[in-house]
Formats: C-alpha cells, structure tokens, sequence
C-alpha cells in the first residue's frame, strides 16, 4: 500500500477512518496474498488494515512496521 492510499476513502462507505488489526491467522485465507500470508503463518499473526466503520479490507499488511509509518502519515 503506498503513503497515499492510507488515507483514501473506503469504496464501501467513504469513511477515511482505518484500522489495523493484528489476528490470528484465519483459517479461510483467500484473498490473502501468498508472501503476506506466508510471513502471516510463520509469526501467527495477520495484520488487516480495515475500514474503521464498515470493516472493508483495505489491505493485508506485510509487516508490522507499517503500523508505525501509518500514524505518521495519516496525523498530518
Ligand atoms: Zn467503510
């Protein structure tokens, strides 16, 4: 996902309010790209980035460092 995109509008809903959520790895995993969901089974954890009211998925994060970098971005 790229800097922009964090504060796009959800296509469901419109809202530009997001979430990342950290889960345990679903047992249902399409949708999921392979190295996400690769990374995602060797650490038990799945990062989502989700529309904070609707719960639309954005993206399936690749790395918890993007939580850090989201923050940043979407406070200014
Ligand atoms: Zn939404």
């Amino acid at each position: 996902m790229k800097a922009e995109d964090y504060c796009k509008k959800c296509p469901e809903c419109g809202s530009v309010d997001k979430n990342i959520d950290i889960v345990k790895v679903p047992k249902k995993t399409e949708g999921i790209p392979e190295d996400v969901l690769k990374k995602a089974q060797e650490s038990g954890k799945l990062t989502i980035i989700r529309c904070s009211n609707c719960r639309h998925i954005f993206e399936y994060a690749k790395d918890s460092k993007m939580d850090v970098e989201f923050k940043k971005i979407c406070i200014q």
